[in-house]
């Protein structure tokens, strides 16, 4: 097992002093893979002083504009979340996610994503995700302070790290973050010369359907590369239509 290619990644953090209780919080339990998505002030004093003995990990933070890049060459995203959402999407606990983010994280990079201190991850963030994990609290006040939730998640991933593997959780390796924007786009594209989509706005709500059943379904790089063959088949024959 692989603790240590889990990355953190935190969305648009509004107060340096969390990005640095993340920071100390992640060293504790020996992840060191910091990255950060449009923080409001980073670097920051605050940040140093939250962090204590973690600036190492603030100096070799990451930083990105938008959560896409930062998953990029992520295999396995999971998203945090203190609310019980509606949506059906495949909702795991602390510890069934820290198993499958060391389990998976042996085929390379994996994430594990923290939303805004007011108002979490949005919609289309949520969509880059695999699952969600939700740290049970009482059903009063379920949201967590951003540095408090990575402790929980880190601890779990440590112990997680630590347990015998089960050979029945190992998974072919699934296509990264990149593979499958480029795959999401080309169906899009596709559904647009089939005529399946007629408007001049983006389809957002039936793609956001399609993301979910493909990441799901977490294709290999090989298993999208036929899908692509299909897609690019259903184009030629509309553009050879008589
Ligand atoms: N009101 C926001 C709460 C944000 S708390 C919301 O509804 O989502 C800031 C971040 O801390 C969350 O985006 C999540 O990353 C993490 N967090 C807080 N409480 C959590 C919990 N119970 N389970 C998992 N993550 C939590």
């Amino acid at each position: 097992m692989n603790a240590s290619a889990t990355r953190f990644v935190l969305v648009e953090t509004s107060h340096p002093g969390n990005i640095g209780g993340v920071a100390r919080a992640m060293k504790t339990m020996g992840l060191a893979r910091l990255h950060l998505v449009a923080p409001k002030s980073f670097p920051h004093p605050e940040a140093s002083q939250r962090a204590a003995g973690a600036d190492d990990l603030l100096r070799g933070a990451v930083c990105h504009d938008r959560l896409t890049d930062a998953v990029a060459d992520c295999r396995l995203v999971i998203g945090t979340t203190a609310r019980q959402r509606t949506i059906e999407w495949p909702l795991l606990t602390p510890a069934e996610a820290a198993r499958r983010l060391c389990t998976e994280g042996r085929n390379g990079p994996v994430a594990i994503v923290f939303g805004r201190e007011r108002n979490g991850l949005t919609n289309s963030e949520v969509d880059l995700c695999h699952a969600m994990v939700r740290i049970p609290t009482d059903s009063g006040y379920s949201s967590l302070n951003l540095a408090s939730a990575a402790q929980v998640l880190a601890y779990e991933i440590r112990l997680a790290d630590g347990r015998e593997e089960d050979p029945r959780q190992t998974v072919p390796a699934a296509a990264n973050g990149d593979a499958m924007g480029l795959f999401y786009r080309h169906l899009q594209q596709t559904l647009y010369d089939l005529d399946f989509v007629k408007t001049q706005h983006p389809p957002v709500k039936l793609m956001r359907k399609l993301m979910r059943l493909f990441n799901r379904a977490r294709p290999s790089e090989e298993e999208l590369s036929i899908l692509r063959g299909i897609l690019a088949a259903a184009q030629a024959a509309v553009r050879h239509k008589p």
